[in-house]
């Protein structure tokens, strides 16, 4: 089936208020027929984490304060949203159905389990009242429920072909609808209980979604313009990357460039289906457009990740002996700790970490096999681009705007698409600016 459909996300801040609401509302009302995925309204599911932990500790007087709190907020937000007596109410009950069930769990033993029902409500409310809202406006809208089709297997991974089965279910119980509302973020798990993608995880829910019924487009729309070529907090003048190769975006999702979940971009990726990037405050601007299409011979952007550790494990025994890099690798993995960077010499190998909870384990074990050195508060600097190995010059550029900065590691020919740094964090700042200067602003 191609549905040729567009998939429309939209995140937290996005539907942050009662008017953010009715702007989105605008935006997708142009007389296409497509499905709008949303998050929960903008700090929602911190608050409902909050309201976890006080049930956690047995405090249910602490979650009752937050939850009633929580609820008056819904009440105004309701009330500002719908015009007619006749919506309020509908909009009322359907805040008060969630408040009530979230306090009625301030009553039982308190899991895993039963936090994460209390983390799907922030997308269930959204959703109910972006739904009235369209309603009210006499738009042909229906609520799609994303507990009904998006479900995770015995991995924690994604089922696609489930996923598709039971979307596409539900989409032929309402073959006259023109908008398609969905939760983000939340699903279902191999044993059908409540679950979750895992923070920020409504991109991936669009982004599958996009996948299960061949959209011809997956959008993304956040308060910013597009993906930008450095960070806009850090470095002036910043501007936004018209065209992303998707492995470019991955990469640069993972380093640090905070618009989009990393993950997101497999689903679409594997599906060849172009992600934009798309900005509610400024809806006609043009956005970052992700394909399989690369540019030739083009930086794109740059982006950095902090808090990072760097090992360096040196031994003469490493000299032209084999299994050593297997030993220190098998030490990572027996932490499950994941690896970013690598670089290796005859006498040594340096890596670099971000998850630090089992450093300690790591590096006593690691000194088996060798001098171990660590470096701390370091940051990784990673500029994305066509940095296929046979172009020449684009590296150097990269390492000439690095030159007076003190470089921990350098890795370049792992893809052909990054070369990146690891440098003092407190050198990230002048590097990320200096980069700006040399790539994009000649
Ligand atoms: N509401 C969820 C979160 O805050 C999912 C999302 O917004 O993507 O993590
Ligand atoms: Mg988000």
């Amino acid at each position: 089936m191609n549905t040729g459909m567009k998939v429309l996300k939209f995140g937290g801040t996005s539907v942050g208020s009662a008017q953010r609401m009715k702007d989105v509302a605008r935006l997708i009302t142009d007389g296409e027929r497509k499905i709008v995925v949303l998050s929960a309204m903008s700090g929602t599911t911190n608050t409902l984490v909050e309201i976890s932990d006080y049930l956690y500790k047995k405090n249910p007087e602490g979650a009752n304060e937050i939850i009633n709190r929580l609820e008056a907020k819904y009440r105004r937000h309701i009330d500002e949203l719908y015009a007619t007596p006749e919506y309020k109410q509908k909009g009322m009950d359907l805040i008060k159905s969630h408040f009530d069930y979230i306090r009625s769990y301030t009553k039982d033993l308190f899991t895993l389990f039963e936090e994460k029902v209390i983390l799907a409500q922030g997308e269930l409310i959204s959703t109910g009242m972006m739904n009235y809202y369209l309603q009210e406006c006499g738009v042909n809208s229906v609520l799609l429920p994303a507990l009904e089709f998006m479900r995770t297997d015995k991995n924690a991974e994604p089922d696609p072909v489930y996923i598709k089965d039971k979307l596409r279910a539900q989409l032929e119980l309402y073959p006259d609808a023109d908008i398609y509302i969905t939760q983000g973020f939340i699903c279902r798990n191999a044993y059908g209980e409540i679950d979750n993608l895992q923070r920020g995880g409504s991109d991936y829910t669009a982004s599958l979604i996009g996948a299960a019924v061949n959209a011809s487009e997956i959008q993304i729309w956040t308060d910013i313009d597009g993906m930008h070529n450095n960070d806009p907090r850090i470095v002036d003048n910043t501007s936004p990357v018209r065209h992303l190769q998707f492995e470019e975006a991955a990469e640069l999702a993972y380093f640090g460039a905070k618009i989009l979940h990393p993950t997101c971009i497999q689903p679409a990726k594997y599906a060849n289906i172009p992600v934009r990037l798309l900005n509610t405050m400024d809806p006609s601007a043009e956005g970052t457009l992700i394909s399989n299409d690369t540019e030739k011979g083009k930086i794109k952007a740059v982006a950095a990740k902090d808090n990072i550790t760097a090992i360096k494990i040196k031994s003469s025994r490493m000299l032209l002996a084999y299994g050593f890099l297997r030993k220190v690798f098998e030490i990572f993995e027996s932490y499950q700790t994941s690896i970013d960077m690598i670089c290796t010499s005859e006498v040594g190998v340096s890596v670099s970490i971000d998850n630090v909870k089992h450093l300690n384990e790591i590096l006593d074990d690691l000194k088996k096999y060798g001098t171990v050195t660590v470096d701390r508060d370091m940051c990784i600097i990673c500029v994305v681009g066509d940095l296929e190995w046979e172009n020449v010059g684009f590296e150097a550029k990269a390492l000439d705007a690095m030159r007076d900065i003190p470089v921990r590691m350098i890795s370049y020919g792992g893809s052909n698409y990054n070369i990146s740094f690891l440098i003092r964090e407190c050198d990230k700042k002048e590097a990320l600016q200096s980069l700006s200067k040399a790539l994009f602003n000649e």
